[in-house]
């Protein structure tokens, strides 16, 4: 803490998103390049250097958010990076994309803005990069042991760099032709640009992780053979069965999930394709789900060119300030919060149907109807009160000849027969079982990230690649010193 009274006297001040009418005419990251470094310092400086640091125990991956704060106020970056990255991997990565429960949990944000935790955050990891902080760490002498790791999105390429850097030799499996998970084809490059991932990738590669695209364990190769060629196996695979809209019209031409739109419109931007065959171009688009999966729907749609874009939130619009009954601090609350793609949908007049955001809260789907070539043209809707009843006479519809279904997750995808060829317990929900100890009840086999958690956010995601990696460690070699931010049972802080 540099600055003792840094938290008096300096505001809280973000960094600034671009102007919308520019950025939404390109799929680059919203932010003004070049104008976090020169504010972060004073902003690190805001930090109180708290006795009992409640951002610590907000996030799962234990950051030392106080003592890099205390680093970044004093400019001293090599330290900054060596603190960051003794506890997250790719701290680009939430830095970018984290909703910050450490923020809600900030000491200052009892009564005043919180430090912008994220914000340093990133300045760190991309002064890392920039200034050669993040060499690879190759491993001093290799183990003899051999692990796969199933999937590569953040729980897989943590637990695979983690383990890599043990010295087990690690191979990640990916049935996409891609590495990166949910972060290559659902996540849009205006919130992270895949540059990120790949000099990642990049740095895993060269500290010896071994990399195999367009390959599904289960279809392509079989899930005991894969067992039997290796020590151990980690399913890293995600949750991504998607969760249906049971109403008439479901079956119509423009009715898609949206992790059917998000990756084709990702794959423009990597150049495979020059449009999206499902591109929202001079479309009515309705994006039905309230949460951050339809916001990347609204983003990605704005910047195809639509005609119109409203999503539709089943809860009523939450307050502004947190409620101290229900979301006490420090947990992470429900409030109104204006994602960039709210932003961008409300200044242009997105939706001219709904609220300034583009958003209709407390809105139900009852019915789609169609044209006479079965292409759907009309979302019908009615207000609904808490208990998801109709309110009286407040039916109406919606142009629509797109409608995108974000209505979350219901656990992994059993597409490729990997459970079944294993023989894995699964938990009631879905998702699959594991032990304390991350172990499946295939001997060998471990299971982490959402396949086993449930689909959650990416921080929680490279803290159980961290996590099961110290498990899969002291499997193969009887101890670990790798670090286990968190058990299989941790869950985020509530009341
Ligand atoms: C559209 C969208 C936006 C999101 N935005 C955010 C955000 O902004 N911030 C945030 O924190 N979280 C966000 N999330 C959630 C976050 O992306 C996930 O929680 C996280 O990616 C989970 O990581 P994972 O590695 O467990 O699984 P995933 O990222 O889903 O990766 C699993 C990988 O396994 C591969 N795979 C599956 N089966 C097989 C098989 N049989 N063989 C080989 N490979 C296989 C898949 O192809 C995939 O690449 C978002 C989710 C979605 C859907
Ligand atoms: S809770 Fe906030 S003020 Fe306290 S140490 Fe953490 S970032 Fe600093």
């Amino acid at each position: 803490m540099a600055d003792p009274k840094g938290f008096m006297t300096t505001p809280r001040q973000d960094w600034p998103r671009r102007p919308v009418g520019e950025r939404v005419r390109d799929w680059d990251e919203v932010y003004v390049p070049g104008k976090l470094l020169p504010i972060i310092s004073k902003q690190a400086d805001r930090c109180m250097d708290c006795g009992i640091p409640f951002c610590h125990d907000a996030c799962p991956l234990g950051n030392l958010i106080p003592e890099w704060n205390d680093l970044v106020s004093r400019e001293d970056w090599r330290a900054a990076a060596d603190r960051l990255h003794a506890t997250n991997n790719f701290p680009e990565f939430t830095g970018r994309l984290c909703p910050a429960p450490c923020e809600s949990g900030c000491v200052l944000a009892i009564n005043q803005p919180a430090v912008t935790i994220k914000n340093v955050e990133v300045a760190i990891a991309d002064r890392a990069w920039e200034l050669g902080f993040a060499p690879p760490r190759p491993p001093e002498r290799l183990s003899g042991r051999t692990v796969a790791v199933i999937g590569s999105g953040p729980t897989g390429l943590a637990a695979a760099q983690q383990l890599t850097r043990a010295g087990h030799t690690v191979a990640v499996y990916e049935k996409d032709d891609r590495i990166g998970g949910l972060m290559r084809y659902g996540i849009p490059a205006f919130k992270m640009e895949k540059h990120h991932l790949e000099q990642r990738i990049e740095q895993m590669r060269a500290e010896g992780t071994k990399f195999r695209t367009s390959t599904a364990i289960g279809r392509d190769i079989g899930a005991v053979e894969l067992r039997a060629r290796y020590d151990a196996v980690v399913i890293a695979t995600g949750a991504t069965a998607w969760r249906e809209l049971d109403v008439p019209g479901r079956e119509l031409a423009g009715v898609h999930q949206a992790m059917e739109y998000l990756p084709p419109a990702n794959r423009v931007c990597e150049g495979d394709l020059e449009v999206s065959p499902l591109s929202a171009a001079g479309k009515h688009v309705v994006i039905i789900g309230g949460g951050d999966t339809g916001a990347d729907c609204l983003g990605t749609a704005v910047r195809e060119g639509a005609a119109s874009v409203t999503q539709l939130d089943i809860y009523a619009q939450p307050g502004a300030e947190r409620d101290e009954d229900t979301d006490p601090w420090p947990t992470y609350p429900k409030i109104y919060r204006l994602s960039a793609a709210h932003e961008e949908a409300g200044e242009l007049g997105s939706a001219p149907a709904a609220d300034a955001d583009a958003r209709l809260f407390a809105a139900s789907t009852l019915r789609l109807t169609g044209d006479a070539d079965g292409q759907v043209r009309r979302l019908h809707l009615v207000e609904v009160d808490a208990s998801r009843r109709p309110v009286a006479d407040s039916g109406r519809t919606l142009p629509a000849d797109l409608v995108l279904l974000a209505l979350g997750f219901s656990g992994p995808d059993r597409g490729d027969g990997l459970i079944e060829q294993l023989g894995l317990e699964l938990e009631p929900r879905g998702t699959i079982a594991r032990d304390a100890g991350f172990a499946t009840n295939a001997p060998g086999v471990f299971a982490a990230g959402d396949a086993a958690r449930g689909q959650s956010l990416i921080v929680w995601a490279i803290a159980e690649g961290r996590a099961v990696a110290a498990a899969v460690d002291r499997h193969l070699t009887g101890s670990s010193r790798l670090p286990a931010p968190i058990g299989p049972y941790d869950r985020p802080m509530t009341v």
